[in-house]
């Protein structure tokens, strides 16, 4: 996978407004939110997106997911609600292909999306 403006972000290259780390995951504020909470939690190791995993991802992917409610509920999310998204390849409109949800909440949010 190329180098992404993410992995310079894991490496702490550039900065970045870190609300939860472990071994095998980063989440951040997304640096343009579309809603009062925007947060990314990303992979450490280099997926492009949900279109390259394997099954050797399988335990990477739900331990995402389970780091994806903690950091919700962490910010206050869990009782209100909140959205989860991964955007994939240019159709999913994914700009960064480092593979990332994001976690959108404190607002109510439109469906179905643009
Ligand atoms: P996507 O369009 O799904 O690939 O989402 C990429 C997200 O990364 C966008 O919401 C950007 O605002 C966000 N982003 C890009 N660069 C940075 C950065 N340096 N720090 C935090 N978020 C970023």
């Amino acid at each position: 996978m190329s180098e992404t403006v993410f992995s310079k972000i894991i490496r702490k290259e550039i900065p970045a407004k870190i609300v939860y780390e472990d071994q095998w995951a980063l989440a951040f504020e997304d640096i343009h939110p579309q809603a009062p909470v925007h947060i990314l939690v990303i992979p450490k190791t280099p997926l492009q997106s949900l279109a390259q995993a394997t099954a050797q991802d399988k335990e990477l992917l739900g331990h995402l997911q389970w780091v994806v409610a903690q950091v919700a509920q962490s910010s206050g999310l869990a009782d209100s609600g909140y959205r989860v998204v991964t955007n994939v390849g240019s159709d999913g409109g994914q700009s960064v292909p480092h593979l990332h949800y994001h976690i959108l909440g404190r607002r109510a949010l439109a469906w179905p999306p643009g």
